[in-house]
């Protein structure tokens, strides 16, 4: 017989696929000896089996949990249902990767009419017991019978103030009996039938609940969005209670074993006293800070303390551990690896390699590439006097500008629409997260370091701020009120999450710089990669950017931005409507100069590194005005000022404008068939770059540049445009005396191009995948078209698994370009090849590049230490898969 059930002293943390990460690690708990209370896991194979049987918990399974009821019964020797002696349970969902507030716990699972008396009896505290039944009434009916929680919060509210309490723990039991009662009625009236009062119902109903969140609204968006495949279902935990809200000797509590905001290794963490369960993620009540434990209960502080460092140690990763304290007695009821920003990851990682608790593999790997783009982003101004508003707790760091809104739907409608949103919310839920997703930064007046808003926000990488009390929030309004000043939706804001200060209007932001720890990480990573990481940039500026960020070498130098410049485009435009060789010439020769300077700029900035420059690119008409404008402008003048001097010249222009355009741009005249058709813009721009070497060459600066021409797809043409080049070395070379070194080599985005590279590579000395044009040459998209129409259906539907823009397409795109490496190499064994598409700065493309055998991946500056990162991710993989293949 298949088993289904496991008691928590059968299992242990590598079991996360069975048990869930919950489950798993309650097991491992158990079996290394923590207090934690008694219990069984069903496994995630049970949630497949409910569905497989159309949402049924089969017979099997329920004989399974029976049975391990009643071992858990024995043990803890007490009895579901007893009204002398009642056994309390919680029932956990645990998926296999945790889900932060996507299915709700049910605790005190066992209360009824009955067992409610027994507890009063027992504890010797009728207010605690009715105080566990009521909360247990108000979370199975919100979680499994489908009430919501408001209702019962407004009743209490409206009880608390007949009765003139300012807070719950003034409730006496006779008061939260009244409640209780009318509790009970809010379940018939809602749901027409009494609160089920048999506790194996309640039990059962409360797993097929667990069952059926996997399939919520919020589970589904959250798996979506962290990319956790649908078919792996949640475990259920069924644990004994342990109560945190039996007096001032008791409480509950969440804690970091290091600050998981700035990584330092200090417990970071909260508590409440005489509180149960989500009180303190709830944000209901504001809660300690964990240091203070340490005077409040000297003790138990002291025993937590030291079963964080075991935690710790036994996990060797920094650990989230939520406990309870039962009358002075600790009990732990969680630990999972802590969520962290990517600062924190960077800091505990370096400081545990010192610490000799991990090695520098293992702390290259602990980093997330993705994570890193938080800390590459700009700050604030720290010279900038700031005129702060109000303060909160900072609880998730960075800087952000944006307007005000007050409700996730605005939020997510104005971010589509590209606005830059903060999100103001008394609290967050989760339901909330497609606002938090589409909002820069999250901002809420309750709750503290670990509420909802903060743990997701940190997830995520976005600025937050949590419990700013000065903030009065009139969600009705849509205003807030920092004493006199009122802010209302769409003002703009600026917050910093880091500080926790919140200040009106925008303010001036400053470039990222690496702290020393993620300098040190990154030489890690230099050590270990076998991948060279490049920079697109295209002028000075970026490539001392990609410099500084640890780049090799530009991987692309696209020119035609140099063609853009205000002062540039009128010679640029002289050149493309002149109507002889000689007037074309004459631009050509204004503009060198002016190219020439570009490439000494970068060439200086690279330090001697190589730098790939790719001659025009674009069509000639894009740097021309647009059609429909100019068309309108000459209409304009033709009807109301015919003899306008500068009509002809206009009309002229529109001329040419008609005769460039196109119908498919994109698949026009472009790249190398400018060259081709027009070889003195070619030319121009090869001798601008030789003059540039030559130049440099007299200031002792070596330079080795490589000459790159695009969209090549048949060998014919690299064989012309290469001859180009050589001649227009060969002129500089006589004419100034001097000699250089220099490459010459071809952009593979064309299909024909990869799938001939063998004939290519007899005229290149280097390749680079172009695989942004490559793309959109395979699929047959043109991007722009299909980003703005069909793709973002596609990727939701299924049809492709990811936006292949942003993520190489592997099967298809990539296996072009393993042709075009096999190929290449074939001819050419020395052929050197990258690719310079934005894949070269996502971590699974630049994987999927050094499995390919590519000699380097080229990126935007600001992604450079991502890659660097990701590169050493992608070595350490490599070989730990050979490893396991010896053994
Ligand atoms: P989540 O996955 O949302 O963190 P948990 O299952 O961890 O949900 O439970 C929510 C809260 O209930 C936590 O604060 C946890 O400590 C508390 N809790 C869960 N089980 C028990 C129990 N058996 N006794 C006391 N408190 C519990
Ligand atoms: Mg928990
Ligand atoms: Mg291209």
């Amino acid at each position: 017989m298949k088993k289904f059930v496991y008691m928590f002293n059968e299992g242990n943390s590598r079991m996360k696929e069975l048990l869930g990460g919950k489950g798993a690690n309650l097991a491992e708990m158990t079996a290394i000896g923590l207090p934690v209370p008694f219990g069984f896991t069903i496994s995630t194979e049970s949630c497949n089996n409910y569905y497989d049987e159309g949402k049924r918990i089969s017979p099997e399974i329920e004989a399974q949990i029976l049975h391990s009821l009643k071992v858990l019964e024995e043990k803890t020797e007490k009895k579901l249902g007893d009204p002398t002696n009642p056994l309390l349970v919680s029932v956990r969902s645990g998926a296999v990767f945790s889900m932060p507030g996507m299915m709700d716990t049910i605790l005190n699972l066992g209360m009824n009419d009955e067992t409610v008396k027994g507890m009063a009896h027992l504890t010797d505290n009728p207010r605690f017991a009715y105080d566990s039944y009521r909360r247990f009434i108000q979370m199975f009916s919100d979680v499994v019978l489908d009430v919501d929680t408001f209702f019962f919060e407004q009743l209490l509210e409206e009880y608390r103030e007949q009765k003139g309490y300012a807070s719950d723990p003034e409730l006496t039991a006779e008061d939260w009996q009244v409640v209780i009662a009318s509790y009970k009625k809010i379940v018939k009236d809602r749901t027409r039938k009494e609160f089920p009062q048999d506790p194996k119902e309640q039990l059962f109903l409360s797993i097929k609940a667990v069952f059926d969140s996997w399939n919520n609204q919020r589970a589904i968006v959250y798996r979506r969005l962290n990319k956790i495949p649908d078919h792996l279902g949640t475990a259920v935990n069924i644990q004994s209670m342990v109560f945190g809200n039996m007096g001032n000797d008791s409480g509950t509590g969440v804690a970091f074993t290091r600050n998981p905001s700035t990584g330092e290794n200090l417990l970071y963490g909260e508590y409440l006293i005489n509180a149960q369960g989500e009180d303190v993620v709830a944000g209901i009540r504001t809660p300690q800070p964990i240091l203070t434990l340490e005077r409040e209960m000297p003790t138990v502080f002291q025993q937590f303390s030291q079963t964080c460092h075991l935690l710790e140690k036994h996990y060797e990763d920094m650990q989230d551990i939520e406990f309870t304290v039962e009358k002075g007695k600790l009990f732990i009821l969680q630990t999972r690896t802590g969520k962290r920003t990517a600062q924190a990851a960077i800091r505990i990682a370096v400081e545990m390699v010192k610490e000799g608790l991990i090695d520098k593999n293992t702390a290259l790997l602990r980093v997330d590439p993705d994570q890193l783009n938080q800390l590459l982003h700009r700050r604030i101004d720290e010279s900038y006097a700031r005129q702060i508003l109000t303060k909160g707790l900072p609880a998730s760091p960075g800087a952000a500008t944006g307007q005000v809104v007050f409700d996730a739907d605005e939020a997510e409608a104005l971010g589509n629409e590209g606005k830059k949103v903060i999100l103001v919310r008394p609290e967050t839920t989760p339901d909330d997260i497609h606002g938090i997703i589409a909002a820069q930064a999250v901002v809420t007046s309750r709750g503290g370091m670990t509420s909802h808003a903060a743990v997701v926000a940190r997830g995520m990488g976005k600025a937050c701020i949590c419990g700013c009390e000065a903030l009065k929030i009139d969600l009705k309004a849509k205003q807030f009120f920092v004493g006199e000043t009122v802010i209302s939706e769409g003002e703009m804001i600026t917050i910093d999450g880091a500080t926790g200060e919140i200040m009106m209007g925008e303010i001036p932001m400053i470039e990222p710089q690496l702290s020393e720890e993620f300098q040190l990480l990154l030489q890690w990573a230099d050590e270990t990669r076998k991948l060279g990481v490049r920079a697109n940039a295209d002028n000075p500026e970026d490539a001392k950017k990609a410099f500084e960020f640890g780049a090799g070498g530009i991987g692309l130098c696209r020119t035609e931005h140099m063609f853009m410049d205000a002062k540039r485009v009128p010679i640029v435009q002289k050149m493309i409507l002149a109507e002889n060789y000689a007037e074309r010439k004459e631009a050509l020769n204004e503009l060198l100069p002016m190219q020439q300077g570009d490439f000494e700029g970068i060439f200086d900035a690279m330090h001697g590194f190589p730098v790939t420059i790719r001659l025009l690119d674009p069509p000639l008409h894009e740097f021309l005005p647009d059609k429909e404008e100019l068309l309108v402008e000459v209409t304009k003048l033709q009807i109301l000022n015919p003899d306008a001097p500068e009509l002809v010249e206009k009309e002229l222009l529109l001329k040419k404008v008609r005769q460039l355009d196109e119908f498919n741009p994109m698949l026009g005249h472009r790249g190398c068939r400018l060259g081709m058709i027009h070889p003195e813009i070619y030319e121009m721009q090869a001798k601008a770059i030789f003059y540039a070497i030559a130049n440099l060459e007299d200031k002792g600066v070596s330079v080795k540049p490589e000459i790159m021409i695009p969209l090549v797809g048949h060998v014919n043409e690299l064989k012309e445009m290469r001859q180009l080049v050589i001649d227009s070395a060969l002129q500089v070379q006589e004419e100034t005396g001097k000699s250089f070194e220099y490459s010459i080599g071809t952009m593979i985005e064309i299909p024909r191009a990869a799938l001939t590279a063998d004939e290519i590579a007899e005229e290149a000395d280097f390749f680079s995948f172009g695989t942004n044009d490559l793309t959109q040459t395979t699929f047959g998209y043109s991007r722009d078209d299909a980003e703005g129409k069909f793709l973002q259906a596609y990727i939701e539907n299924k049809v492709l698994p990811e936006n292949p823009f942003a993520v190489l397409d592997r099967d298809g795109v990539g296996k072009l370009v393993e042709t075009g490496v096999k190929l290449g190499r074939a001819t050419k064994p020395e052929l050197k090849t990258g690719i310079c598409g934005e894949h070269g700065g996502e971590k699974s493309s630049i994987d999927f590049c050094y499995e390919t055998g590519l000699d380097y991946v080229s990126c935007s500056p600001y992604r450079v230490p991502l890659a660097r990162l990701a590169a050493a991710q992608a070595t350490i993989r490599k070989q730990e898969k050979s490893l396991q293949v010896q053994v």
